[in-house]
Parts: structure tokens; C-alpha cells; sequence
């Protein structure tokens, strides 16, 4: 079928909720895709930090053709070898918990929130503050922990014990938080938000907030997690850690996956018949999410995210300095924001058109996420074409 013929397939058959752009996929290799008119494109965006080791990477692909024709789908009733060892990789770079695997960041978000709230069920705690600008998800007790207005709209009445304060400001926070409060919830930096990065007094203030109080920190790395940032977890950089995490987008390298991972001595509150999912834990996302952490480790891939983050904010600011439209430009490794003056959304559509995925978040916030083991030649083709729309604008 030819772009037009889909889009009238779509037109009838699949729910209108995304503004899609009229290009039919085809296929992807490395940070290059194509449309079924041969068209190729740069993904310098790797579809909201999913494909982290670029388009079908041999070692995701040969993982999931072994894992599929050997067994796709067991029942949480028994073991299989790729959700243990995809646990062990999480904890091990992590801070030594136990996981619960899902397949989406909204069910690994929901997760989180259910367990801190059975884990305080006892106390009758059941509060959780979470952050401006933040996104944890679309299902309704995740959307209710987004505090972002638009995407509440419609859908009321929301899920009760939710509050939010201000972005990185502690103060608030502190006034905030009561006797019924069981945790905080928020992303280190934030992704839908415009890659908003939260303070390090911030973070260290959080967690000192939260042993006083016995709250637990929930951190959400849906984004900022697998080595986007150049260590594992954006955590890292913080000299913190969290008693809950969660995962999702690269975790798979382009397969649905998601995982909340918790201390042990929180996680067992989680008991056998208290949460589930089906398909969570499949072997088949397993399987491509060991993978991932084996290539992440072999590529040396953590190295090329400093080399390769520093380089892009380096050109990123060049641009900043000859182009007016351009505010800020701020990030870290290859999680990075080039705020505008202006709205961006046009930008994004001229840069689609010259051949270039990017994306715009926030109204004015050009998000710049490659896969990991993108190339100085890859950032100077995109950052050219960039250039090129900008100075047209
Ligand atoms: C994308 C995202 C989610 C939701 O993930 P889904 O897989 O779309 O449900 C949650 N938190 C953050 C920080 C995200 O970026």
C-alpha cells in the first residue's frame, strides 16, 4: 500500500488521538529510516528515547529471532531464564532491587503507586506529591500523577491523594507533604515537561525529607533512564538514590517493555495476588531487554553519550550564539532541550520534510535525543538540516 491508501485505512479504521505526520514507515537501520517511497530520514529523536541503540540493532534483532522461535509467551506461574536475568542487569546497575516487569511506563508508574501505597496501607498514608512539568503516564491514576493540566482535561473525576508543588522548589514541597504523605514521585529530568533538570541540593533535600519522614522516593526514568544521560540512570549524577524506580521506553531497544524496580525490604510488600500483568516479564521483551544492557556494556556506549553529548551541546550553542530563536540550550549526555523563543511545532514540520525526526515537547522545546551510538557525522547532517529551517524562520 502506497502513503495515501494507509492513510485512508486509517482514516476508517484507527482512532484519531495523534496528530500523525503523512509518512508510511517502512523500515530502520541504525539511525536511518525509511517510507515505503523509499524516502530516507534521520532519527535523531529514536521515537521518544525508544530505540536506543538506533533502528533494529543485529544484537536486539538476533536476541528476539532466538527468544521467538524458542518460546514467546510463559505464564507468570512459572521461571523463565530472560525475565531473571533482565532483573539481575537492572539491579546490579542500579541500587541492588528487586524488579516487577509490565510492558509500558504508565503500568510500571502505576505499579510504583500501588505499591507505596500497600507498603503504607498499615499507617493509612496514602498521599503522593508529585512535580510541575512532570509526566508519569496516561492511565488515570498516572495522568492524575502528571502535573500538567492539558492532560487532565476531560477526564475528571481524578484518582484521589495527588498533590503537586512546583518544580525544584523545596520549599514548596516541604509545606506540602503531612502526616498522610507515603511518597514523592518525579522524574530527575524532565522529559515531557522541556528537559527540566532538577537540582542536586534539590534531589539530596528530597531524600533527606524523605528518611526523616518515612516516605518513599519514587523516581520515574521512563526517560532519563538506560544510559541516555551517559550512566545507566540519571539518578547517578545526583549522588542520590531512590527507593523505587521506574522503566520503560529504551528498556527493550524498541520492544514494550516496562519494569519497576524497588528496594527488597519494599518490595515485599508487593505479595503474591496484590498486582500482575499478563504479559509483563514476557520472554520474548526479556530477551531483548538483556540484550540492550549487554550491548550498552560491550559498545562501550556510555563513553560515546559523554563524547557524543558534550559535542551536540557544544555545536547546539554555536547555533544558539548566530540564531536569536534560540533561548537556551540544556541537557545531559544525550537528553537534551533547545529551548526556543518561539513555538516550535513548524520547525519540526520543516525539519520532517528535509528529512530529519526531531521533536518539539512543551510548546517551544526542540528535543534532541539520538540513540546512544550516533555518530559526530550523523549530529552535523542533522544539526545542518536544523540550521538550515531555523535560518528560513
Ligand atoms: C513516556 C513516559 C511515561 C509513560 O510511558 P508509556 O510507555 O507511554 O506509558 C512515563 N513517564 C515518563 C517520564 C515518560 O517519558
Amino acid at each position: 500500500m502506497n502513503t495515501q491508501e494507509i492513510k485512508d485505512v486509517y482514516d476508517r479504521y484507527v482512532i484519531p488521538n495523534y496528530t500523525r505526520n503523512p509518512i508510511l514507515l517502512a523500515k530502520g537501520s541504525g539511525v536511518d529510516v525509511w517510507d515505503a517511497e523509499g524516502k530516507r530520514y534521520l532519527d535523531l529523536f529514536s521515537g521518544w528515547a525508544v530505540s536506543l541503540l538506533g533502528h533494529c540493532h543485529p544484537n536486539v534483532v538476533a536476541a528476539i529471532q532466538k527468544q521467538a522461535a524458542l518460546l514467546q509467551h510463559a505464564p507468570n506461574i512459572y521461571y523463565t531464564e530472560p525475565q531473571g536475568l533482565l532483573a539481575k542487569h537492572i539491579s546490579e546497575k542500579s541500587f541492588g532491587g528487586q524488579s516487577f516487569f509490565c510492558n509500558s511506563g504508565a503500568e510500571a508508574n502505576e505499579a510504583a503507586i500501588k505499591l507505596a501505597r500497600i507498603h503504607n496501607s498499615a499507617s493509612g498514608r496514602f498521599k503522593i506529591i508529585t512535580f510541575s512539568d512532570s509526566f508519569h503516564g496516561r492511565t488515570i491514576a498516572t495522568v492524575t500523577a502528571t502535573a500538567q493540566p492539558k492532560y487532565h482535561k476531560g477526564f475528571a473525576p481524578l484518582v484521589e491523594g495527588f498533590s503537586y508543588v512546583p518544580f525544584n522548589d523545596f520549599e514548596a514541597l516541604k509545606k506540602e507533604v503531612d502526616d498522610g504523605t507515603c511518597a514523592i514521585m518525579l522524574e530527575t529530568i524532565q522529559g515531557e515537561g522541556g528537559i527540566n533538570i532538577a537540582g542536586k541540593d534539590f534531589l539530596k533535600a528530597i531524600r533527606k525529607l524523605c528518611d526523616e519522614k518515612g516516605m518513599l522516593l519514587i523516581l520515574d526514568e521512563v526517560q532519563c533512564g538506560m544510559g541516555r544521560t551517559g550512566k545507566y540512570f540519571a539518578y547517578q549524577h545526583f549522588g542520590i538514590e531512590p527507593d523505587i524506580m521506574t522503566l520503560a521506553k529504551a528498556l527493550g531497544g524498541g520492544v514494550a517493555i516496562g519494569a519497576m524496580t524497588a528496594k527488597k525490604e519494599i518490595a515485599k510488600s508487593l505479595v503474591p495476588g496484590s498486582h500482575a500483568s499478563t504479559f509483563g516479564g514476557n520472554p520474548l521483551a526479556c530477551a531483548a531487554g538483556v540484550a540492550v544492557f549487554e550491548t550498552l556494556e560491550k559498545e562501550k556506549l556510555m563513553d560515546n553519550v559523554e563524547k557524543m553529548g558534550k559535542y551536540a551541546q557544544e555545536q547546539l550553542k554555536l547555533l544558539q550564539k548566530k540564531y536569536k530563536i534560540i533561548r537556551e540550550v540544556r541537557g545531559v549526555g544525550l537528553m537534551i532541550g533547545i529551548e526556543l523563543n518561539v513555538s516550535g511545532a513548524d520547525i519540526i514540520k520543516k525539519c520532517i520534510q528535509a528529512g530529519l525526526f526531531l521533536n518539539c515537547t512543551h510548546d517551544t522545546v526542540i528535543r534532541f535525543m539520538p540513540p546512544l551510538n550516533v555518530k559526530k557525522e550523523h549530529i552535523d547532517e542533522g544539526l545542518s538540516i536544523l540550521e538550515s529551517v531555523i535560518s528560513k524562520t
